[in-house]
């Protein structure tokens, strides 16, 4: 890092400005220390050279021998080689540093006075190699961040022009770091779609291959599923459950609930008050004025319930309402916002901890997910004809039944698991997030799922359901918008909020990623009661390609 701070850290507060501050004017009053001491050496330098030349000349007259010296004659030779010796080593060495660049990076425009302070600059310019040619401007620009003059995270705002913040922050951390960026693409990628919502401080982006399962019939119509992954295997598998399910004619869900959740922490004196303002939240007379205040937020936040939880004199209210097609998670703390400042005419002793106390509970395993639900609860269904299970799945009814009741239901019971009664519940759901623009963070709670199959019809067939309380999905909001993500959902049908029934596109989305992992469960499933899992993931996920080579 420069000797001008840290470019890349995190967006200034006081303190940081301080810092900036500080170091800005370290490196003026080293500067002015540096002239001052260049002048004196200067000036000694010509006045002994001075005095030694009338010395010499005087002795010529006089014929005085040269090597006869006074001590101020003395003095002076011992001043003059001081002299020269720190010019030459000042001077000398810009000379030398100034002359290496060049002979290095022949097209790089001259490095300007900030460079000289930064200690990895020469470094990473031999290290990250010659880079597309860059205007004076912009490597005017990338040297003030690499100085820490720019602060990285002002390059939008400075500059106006997103995709070019993106090329120069990114050419600034590869001369920071000393580490070539090269291979991450940064062309090809809407910056402004971005900018003060999905990502900050972008250098290009990740690409990840998008997979289509599908047709999947799910309640009379067909979906084409995408699934963003580098898992070799899960798209094939999940393609094959689709397969069985629509030649057995097709999957059922069905919505259980639909509501997002926020819990704030709240503190008071005594446990007497925090239970008091319990009594007062959950007195179903106070909801319908609750609701009112709560409901101001958003013309789509309709507040469903309010639990609350005692932890001595701390009380976690769980607000839970219906928030449209969004997700919902910043229209639910709105909502709880407007309710805490109601409460304060008549809780003024109430302490505000934090509006959200982990009783929410938001990308954490948690049991209040499992069991209450959080966003949407989704229960599906199919049943697999036995031909289907012989011929697309190549295993029995009978071995899935028994290996669904030892491994996801017995093991998992056996491995003290939190909502992880499935076999690979998570694949399906992060897949399907990645492409359609969700929060991969939530898959934590999104994936709770309990895979139920049984051998139905006098044996023959087999039912199978998986059942997700918290699948938490939205068609506005957050990535949805972005270009790649928004063609997943349009291609599921769901683009955007639905016109007509505002929250049926996320409704929707969460039934056709509860199919999915219906579609994923049994082909897994089916792999492993054959005994194929690593024959396939063998052919699939091991490439023949030697990628120790490249590496
Ligand atoms: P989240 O609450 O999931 O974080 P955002 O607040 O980013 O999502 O997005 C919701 C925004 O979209 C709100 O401003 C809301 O008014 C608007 N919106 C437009 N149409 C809908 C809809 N059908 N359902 C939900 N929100 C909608």
């Amino acid at each position: 890092m420069g000797a001008g701070g840290r470019p890349f850290d995190h967006p200034p507060d006081d303190q940081m400005i301080l810092k900036q501050k500080v170091v800005e004017s370290r490196r003026a009053s080293s500067n002015h220390a540096a002239y001052v001491s260049h002048g004196i050496f200067f000036a000694v330098f010509l006045s002994v050279v001075y005095y030694l030349i009338v010395r010499w000349h005087e002795k010529t007259l006089n014929s005085t021998p040269l090597l006869v010296v006074t001590m101020f004659e003395m003095a002076a030779i011992i001043t003059f080689v001081a002299s020269c010796i720190y010019l030459l080593v000042y001077f000398g060495n810009s000379l030398v540093h100034h002359t290496h660049f060049l002979d290095e990076e022949e097209d790089q425009p001259e490095e300007t006075t900030n460079t000289v302070h930064c200690e990895y600059a020469h470094l990473s310019l031999k290290q990250v190699g010659k880079k597309d040619k860059v205007t004076q401007e912009d490597e005017a620009v990338i040297q003030a961040v690499v100085s820490g003059e720019t602060p990285s995270y002002s390059l939008e705002s400075k500059l106006g022009d997103c995709k070019r913040a993106a090329v120069i922050r990114r050419m600034a951390v590869e001369r920071i770091a000393g580490k070539s960026l090269d291979g991450l693409p940064v062309d090809g990628f809407d910056y402004e779609s971005i900018l003060g919502q999905c990502c900050e401080m972008p250098v290009g982006y990740v690409q990840i291959p998008v997979g289509i399962a599908g047709p999947m019939l799910l309640d009379g119509k067909e979906f084409w599923v995408p699934m963003a992954t580098t898992e070799g295997c899960l798209v094939a598998s999940t393609n094959r459950g689709c397969k069985a399910i629509y030649a057995s004619g097709g999957a059922t869900s069905i919505l259980l609930k639909d509501g997002m959740t926020r819990a704030p922490v709240v503190r008071f004196a005594t446990a007497k008050r925090a239970a008091e303002l319990k009594f007062f939240l959950e007195e179903p007379l106070n909801f319908e004025t609750l609701a009112t205040v709560f409901n101001k937020s958003s013309r789509f936040g309709r507040l469903q319930t309010i639990r609350c939880a005692i932890a001595g004199k701390n009380l976690y209210i769980r607000f839970t309402c219906s928030t449209g097609d969004a997700m919902g998670m910043n229209m639910v703390s709105k909502g709880v916002q407007n309710v805490l400042e109601y409460l304060r005419a008549d809780f003024s002793d109430m302490d505000v901890i934090g509006i959200s106390g982990n009783y929410c509970s938001d990308k954490k395993p948690a049991a209040v997910n499992w069991i209450e639900g959080r966003g949407k609860s989704v229960v599906c269904e199919a049943i697999i004809k036995e031909q289907v299970v012989k011929k697309v799945l190549k295993t029995n009814v009978a071995s899935l039944v028994e290996l669904n009741m030892l491994k996801n239901l017995t093991g998992s019971a056996m491995a003290g698991a939190l909502g992880g009664f499935n076999a690979h519940a998570s694949n399906i759901v992060s897949a399907v997030y990645l492409a359609t623009g969700q929060d991969p963070a939530q898959n934590i709670e999104s994936s709770h799922c309990i895979t139920m199959m049984e051998a139905v019809n006098g044996g023959n067939d087999l039912h199978v359901s998986v059942t997700m309380p918290s699948i938490e999905v939205g068609t506005v909001g957050g990535g949805t918008q972005l270009t790649s993500q928004s063609a997943c959902l349009n291609l599921l049908g769901v683009k955007g909020a639905n016109k007509e029934s505002a929250g049926s596109n996320a409704r929707q989305l969460a039934m056709v990623v509860a199919a999915a992992v219906l579609a994923g469960e049994l082909s897994l499933m089916s792999a492993i009661a054959a005994g194929q899992l690593v024959n396939s993931h063998m052919k699939y996920n091991r490439s023949n390609k030697d990628n120790s080579v490249e590496s």
